[in-house]
């Protein structure tokens, strides 16, 4: 595909010592290089990499895959990166490859890999964090329903239907909830069904119960 052989190309014109170790691997073409790192006391810490490019990148979605081949350390295997460098987070987390490039999703494993080297040094992950994979998702998709007030909060799975857009918000403002939270609420719903939220059958039958 097009995009991302000049995607490729404009990365490698930044970063001179990777390298296209083969082109077409499954559909994806895996580059190899160096990334350079300051740790938290300025010392310098570098990693060999490897990235795996999918040919519908820069696609949203078409992430790369990244694997450390030589690390300086031991990275934590629960951490944002660890064996193999998972930068899949949930919807608010996910990266505008149209927008970054190749060059900004290398950034953004740099920042991971800093992050957990800092981990790795004190014990501690700097910065917002959520597990790998599913469990990741559920972490995102909590925190999602309690930034909501109390009232909202069951509103925020879907399944249940959104409040009457005349009714009073049931966040307990006093304005109907289409000029209250309905906005908020919806773009929540879409959210949390993107972070892999399922529409529970139990959930209806509490809403046919309630009305
Ligand atoms: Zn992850
Ligand atoms: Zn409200």
């Amino acid at each position: 595909m097009g995009r991302r052989k000049s995607e490729i190309d404009a990365f490698l014109a930044t970063e001179e010592r990777w390298r296209v170790v083969q082109d077409d691997r499954g559909g994806a073409t895996r580059l190899e290089g160096p990334a350079r790192l300051l740790g938290p006391t300025e010392k310098e810490y570098l990693f060999d990499l490897r990235m795996d490019v999918p040919a519908a990148f820069p696609a949203r979605g078409a992430d790369p895959e990244v694997v450390i081949l030589k690390s300086p350390m031991p990275l934590a295997e629960d951490a944002h990166v660890g064996a193999n460098v998972c930068v899949q987070m949930p919807p608010a987390h996910e990266i505008d490859y149209e927008r970054v490039g190749l060059v900004g999703f290398l950034q953004q494993v740099l920042i991971h890999l800093r992050r957990s080297t800092i981990q790795a040094l004190t014990g501690e992950y700097p910065g917002p964090a959520y597990a790998h994979g599913e469990a990741g998702k559920k972490e995102f998709r909590e925190e999602l329903v309690a930034s909501f007030p109390v009232g909202l909060q069951r509103f925020v799975q879907p399944g249940l239907g959104m409040p009457p857009d005349n009714q009073w918000c049931p966040c307990g403002a006093e304005r109907r909830f289409r000029d209250c939270h309905k906005p908020e609420l919806k773009a929540a719903r879409a959210a949390y069904i993107e972070a892999g939220g399922r529409v529970r059958a139990v959930n209806r039958e509490r809403l046919k119960k309630k009305t």
